[in-house]
């Protein structure tokens, strides 16, 4: 503790004083815990949505930059007093937007010890324990998605600088066997490559098609079936110019593309398969839903997020590649790289250099969890997602209009206007969070069950406060009439 005194003694100190004192004896770090834990007490408990106080609050942070140091206790009191509230609290176990994750508790404490080593993950000689934990990982998720023996991983920060990574060394490859190298030569006057996707890829995978230079407009778009997934009779012919990217787990729908068949497919004609898995290659390690991915191993790379299904901290998410050379090769931007004994430099596996060492709370996830944990936690997930389905269209004015294969429900009310007014008012309540989409040309409300923390009290309070949406909307547009 220090004592005022010490305090008015400090602020005419120079800041490396200052900040020694912060860093052995200053209190902010225990402090900060302390807001921690706080916030974690009441976030399972809490309205999912900031208040309108609280957004009206985040005007304490339009202030000018201050000319002088101050003291670090009102860094760390503004950001809990103001910056707390104005938090969605997605970590409990009622938001249901987007398809984003809680935090397993190891994998946050694990994130937290980590914040004072402040690695940087770029080499084995920069950070041993990081490349260690990164090696290791790599070889759990091999297993556990029982992918080849050799295949890479690349610790990145998400899903789409994965499927980017993926898309690299698949560009990377089929030029090579055409004759052609990319990192030498570049695109221009390159063999044209194809690009087959299904019309329900995700944005983020025609962002990765847009960076890589492949251009939109010559995917070959695919038709999909009523549940989005790709229709096996519409792929056009497959060659060795191709790369074939398929999707474990439709944001809306949450469906799987026919794996089996697909990859059969273009093994044969010398294509180069990726699955953009973000949230559903995790169905892979369940033993109840593992018949969704049944054949993906087949394909030649993958990619998947830590924080979504998983529940690791942001940001975190992994290219697998079973073909190491070739995602070496893509990153790395030489050809010459050697795999070296026992070191495995992070960043020949990542477009970045420098990077935070996610891989700590990725390891620590996995390791509290291990494969049951994991199985556990994921079915519980599908679990929800089938009661949340089946609780709402109990009631008159709801349509579930997804097999709920794995966590995703799609819901409508009669019209667009009536879902999208419910889909609002559910928000406001504030009770759980839900977010928008379209669907077959109409607009639905999209429900992703991804916390390790939703029960089953979490799901008949979310639905009760759909009904009582859809009763307030309904009132009001008759008081409208
Ligand atoms: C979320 C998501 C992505 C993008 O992942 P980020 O981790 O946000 O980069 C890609 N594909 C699918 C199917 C997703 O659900």
């Amino acid at each position: 503790m220090i004592h005022e005194n010490d305090n008015m003694n400090m602020q005419t100190k120079p800041i490396q004083d200052r900040m020694f004192h912060e860093m052995k004896e200053g209190g902010i770090l225990e402090m900060s815990q302390g807001y921690a834990r706080d916030y974690l007490a009441r976030v399972f408990d809490r309205e999912v949505f900031p208040t309108v106080e609280a957004l009206r609050d985040l005007r304490h942070f339009d202030e000018e930059l201050p000319l002088e140091p101050c003291d670090a206790r009102e860094v760390i009191d503004q950001l809990h007093q103001y910056g707390s509230p104005a938090t969605v609290a997605q970590v409990g176990g009622r938001y249901f937007g987007f398809v984003n994750g809680s935090v397993v508790p190891a994998g946050l404490a694990a994130k937290n010890l980590s914040l004072a080593w402040d690695q940087n993950t770029a080499m084995q000689v920069l950070s041993p324990i990081c490349a260690k934990l990164e090696a290791v990982v790599e070889g759990w998720l091999t297993g556990l998605f029982e992918l080849p023996q050799h295949t890479a991983a690349g610790f990145v920060s998400g899903t789409s600088m994965a499927t980017f990574c993926g898309l690299a060394a698949a560009r990377y490859r089929l030029l090579e066997k055409l004759g052609w190298d990319i990192n030498e030569r570049g695109l221009f006057d390159a063999p044209k490559l194809r690009i087959v996707t299904s019309e329900q890829a995700h944005s983020t995978v025609v962002k990765a098609i847009g960076l890589l230079g492949f251009g939109k407009d010559n995917v070959e778009w695919v038709d999909v079936d009523e549940q989005g997934r790709m229709l096996p009779g519409q792929v056009p012919v497959l060659d060795e110019r191709t790369i074939l990217i398929l999707q474990a787990g439709n944001v809306n729908s949450g469906s799987f593309e026919d794996f089996d068949s697909l990859c059969d497919q273009a093994q044969e004609a010398g294509a180069w398969v990726h699955i953009d898995g973000a949230f559903g290659l995790w169905a892979r390690a369940v033993n109840n839903l593992k018949y969704l991915t049944k054949g993906m191993e087949k394909a030649s790379s993958w990619s998947v997020d830590g924080h979504k299904t998983l529940n690791t901290p942001y940001d975190s998410g992994i290219v697998l590649c079973e073909d190491r050379e070739a995602l070496v090769a893509a990153l790395h931007m030489s050809g010459s790289y050697l795999v070296r004994g026992d070191e495995r430099d992070g960043m020949f596996f990542t477009p970045e250099m420098s990077r935070r060492s996610r891989i700590v709370e990725l390891w620590a996830t996995l390791k509290y969890l291990g494969k049951s944990g994991i199985d556990q936690m994921i079915y519980n997930m599908h679990l929800r997602a089938q009661q949340f389905a089946k609780e709402l269209a109990g009631f008159e004015g709801f349509t579930v209009l997804n097999d709920v294969v794995f966590n995703q429900v799609i819901v409508r009310c009669e019209t667009d206007d009536l879902t999208e007014a419910v889909t609002r008012s559910v928000q406001e309540m504030r009770m759980c969070w839900v977010g928008g989409s379209s669907w077959e040309g109409a607009k639905v409300t999209r429900i992703s069950v991804c916390s390790w923390a939703t029960t089953e009290r979490d799901v008949s309070d979310s639905v009760n406060s759909f009904r009582e949406a859809l009763d307030q909307v309904k009132g009001r547009m008759a008081t409208l009439k």
